[in-house]
């Protein structure tokens, strides 16, 4: 009886752990997306679907509507479905700690999936880009672009934009952008005129471009009247489109009135186009290709029982830990190089940017 025990237990982990090679066809993932407003997260999502689906594993992948309460509860119900990993892309990084400690408590492993996942032990691993140098990227071509466009200007005119303050990116990306902009405030290049600084000033809640739209609206009326704006910086692709709308609509990029400097983040189809018409200066692109592949190696490992590669151990305290993560490149792109980063690489063809 006693080796009977044994042998149920040994089958048993076996079923949910897996073994190499054939293990992977065991695995259920559960892929919690946040929104579909956005391109980027839902070629997160197919990839990984395609990419884990060729690895052997099912997955069931949900899209909050950014909406918090839809998030968790589509979470819950994938725990309770049983599936044996959970990726999920956090819409408000803060409030999933109940939820994961129930996967804790069904033996579901978790992996945080570009956004930190914060203030919970119960969070294994996390997969993304290097935010700080995302920011350090944007800040660079805005100041590469105010040289090219605004040699004669002194100094340079420059508003802020931050990401969603409950998404733990944001200030990854801002404090990155600031680390090559606040010394060139503070040696005079550049000035704010509207004096918004800081994420509490500059943050634009769930990433959302009519929020950056009116802020920028109202920025221009209340400090421009008597003098122009140079450079933007913008955090996301989606933004930067807000933005730019507001500076078309009071006349910039027509007649003497210069477009300013924006950048952007995510390489999305609209942007990159907007790029290559001469209006959004830059993005970052980040592959999302390469993102799932890191995530599916990290599960493979897991079911496996083994340690997944990660390369960095320091950076992403969450409040409770420091959680081990893999942080992938990302790549700045402008006009001049969106043919060798977007369709060299077959991210776009030429067709999609036309
Ligand atoms: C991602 C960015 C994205 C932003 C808005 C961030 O967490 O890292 O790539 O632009 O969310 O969706």
């Amino acid at each position: 009886m006693k080796n009977f025990k044994k042998v149920a237990i040994a089958l048993a982990s076996v079923t949910t752990m897996g073994l190499p090679g054939w293990a992977s066809a065991e695995g259920l993932v559960g892929i919690s997306m946040p929104t579909k407003s956005s391109a980027r997260w839902i070629d997160d999502g197919n990839n990984m679907v395609k990419q884990f689906e060729s690895a052997g594993y099912k997955t069931d992948l949900q899209y909050a509507d950014d909406d918090i309460p839809n998030q968790l509860s589509q979470i819950e119900n994938m725990i309770t479905k049983g599936v044996n990993v959970l990726v999920i892309a956090a819409i408000d990084g803060t409030t999933l700690s109940n939820a994961l400690a129930n996967a804790k408590a069904a033996d579901i492993k978790v992996i945080a999936y570009d956004r930190l996942i914060r203030d919970t032990p119960d969070i294994d691993y996390y997969a993304t880009f290097d935010n700080f140098k995302v920011g350090v990227e944007q800040a660079t071509t805005l100041v590469d672009g105010l040289k090219a466009n605004f040699p004669d200007v002194k100094p340079w005119n420059v508003e802020l934009f931050g990401g969603s303050p409950d998404d733990n990116n944001a200030f990854f990306f801002y404090d990155g952008a600031m680390s090559v902009i606040q010394p060139l405030i503070d040696d005079g290049s550049v000035v704010v005129p509207s004096g918004q600084m800081g994420m509490d000033k500059v943050g634009t809640l769930r990433w959302d471009p009519a929020t950056a739209q009116a802020r920028m609206d109202n920025i221009l009326s209340a400090n421009y009247t008597d003098k122009h704006v140079n450079g933007v910086l913008s955090p996301y692709d989606g933004l930067s489109i807000g933005i730019l709308s507001s500076l078309k609509g009071v006349g910039y990029g027509s007649g003497d009135l210069k477009m300013p400097v924006v950048t952007g983040q995510d390489a999305e189809i609209q942007s990159v186009k907007s790029i290559l018409a001469g209006e959004q200066y830059s993005t970052v692109f980040k592959d999302t290709r390469e993102l799932a592949k890191v995530t599916v190696g990290m599960v493979n490992a897991m079911l496996e029982g083994k340690e997944p590669e990660v390369n960095d151990t320091k950076t992403y305290n969450n409040g409770v830990k420091v959680v081990p993560s893999y942080l992938l490149q990302p790549v700045p792109v402008t006009k001049d190089n969106v043919k060798q980063i977007l369709i060299e690489s077959g991210y776009y063809t030429e067709d999609q940017l036309k």
